[in-house]
């Protein structure tokens, strides 16, 4: 599939080379190192923590497959959570 110019929808600094399904029922452009490391949508992330209740509600799966990337590293949910608690967002 040719993806022209569309960048990736999570870290908006690499080409995207696919387009799929995300962990809710939305697709993004993905690229190539966000693929790699299972990452998604910090706000994607941030909601999904919210309507859950926190870390607590989520089933393991989410804390041990997905992660988010940013401010230039991928981090685990379990980690991204204890980033926000530190720092805000
Ligand atoms: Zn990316």
């Amino acid at each position: 599939m040719w993806m022209g110019d569309l960048t990736c929808e999570v870290c908006r600094k690499e080409r995207a080379v696919a387009v799929a399904s995300s962990i809710a029922p939305i697709s993004f452009a993905y690229g190539r190192q966000c693929l790699r490391n299972r990452a998604e949508p910090e706000w994607l992330i941030a909601s999904m923590l919210e309507e859950n209740g926190g870390l607590q509600g989520c089933n393991k799966w989410f804390l041990d497959c997905v992660g988010t990337y940013l401010r230039g590293k991928y981090l685990t949910v379990r980690e991204y959570d204890r980033h926000r608690k530190l720092y805000g967002k």
